[in-house]
């Protein structure tokens, strides 16, 4: 199957899920996971109507930015973000979907101060209390944001998740709900620079089961791209 057809298909699923949840699927968007494609697929994602691509690693990004990659489409950051790569990444990205601790929240505060502009941010959980991710733990959120809350040049938007890998798509119902609910309870708190419109969670194996659970963005790089080749 074509990249074209792979995303044709991708919404179709999308929109079918949209509706067995009895939600408007023009609120649910669809998020390339574009990592280790290069610059022309990215573009064939584009035309075939993605929503939006979403970047892993800095290099790459800064690549395939210069290549004008993603011209036309808006560009988020999905992967592991380190400190010391903050500075490549603030600016050049509508949203950053995986902010996970407070440093780097505040490092995001400052380099986005200095430019004069706020960067929008989701906050990462680690909802399957997975020792190998990174992520807030869910009792852990409260006292970040009330933090995070301080820091003008930093928008928290929302929530993102990876649940744990599993054979089966409905094993991660159960965290994609959990997810679900901490989204709601947050957003009735009262936190400056801080409200909660997007939830982040669900990719190739699993995004219609994250949609039926409230997901407003999904990640899927596999299903519109193919196996991705790590021996490369
Ligand atoms: C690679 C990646 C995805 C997409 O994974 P697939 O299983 O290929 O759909 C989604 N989110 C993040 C953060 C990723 O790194």
């Amino acid at each position: 199957m074509s990249i074209a057809e792979n995303v044709a298909q991708i919404k179709e699923n999308i929109a079918a899920a949209a509706l067995r949840a009895g939600r408007d699927s023009a609120e649910i968007k669809l998020v390339a996971a574009t990592k280790m494609n290069d610059a022309q697929r990215v573009r064939e994602a584009i035309a075939a109507g993605v929503d939006i691509c979403g970047e892993n690693r800095v290099q790459e990004l800064t690549e395939k930015l210069a290549q004008g990659a993603y011209e036309g489409c808006p560009l988020h950051f999905i992967g592991h973000l380190q400190k010391n790569k903050v500075k490549n990444i603030v600016g050049r990205v509508e949203l950053i979907h995986s902010v996970d601790s407070v440093p780097l929240a505040a490092e995001i505060n400052k380099k986005a101060a200095a430019l004069g502009i706020v960067q929008d941010v989701l906050l990462e959980v680690n909802i399957g209390a997975e020792e190998a991710k990174s992520g807030f733990s869910p009792d852990e959120l409260d006292a970040a944001l009330a933090e995070i809350a301080d820091f003008s040049a930093v928008r928290v938007l929302g929530l993102m998740a990876i649940p744990p890998i599993c054979a089966d798509s409905e094993q991660n119902r159960p965290y994609f709900r959990s997810m679900k609910q901490l989204f709601v309870d947050i957003g009735r708190k009262k936190y400056d620079n801080v409200t909660m419109q997007i939830l982040s969670m669900g990719m190739s194996a699993d995004y219609e089961v994250a949609i039926e659970e409230g997901a407003s963005l999904v990640r899927v790089g596999t299903g519109i791209f193919g196996a991705r080749n790590y021996a490369l």
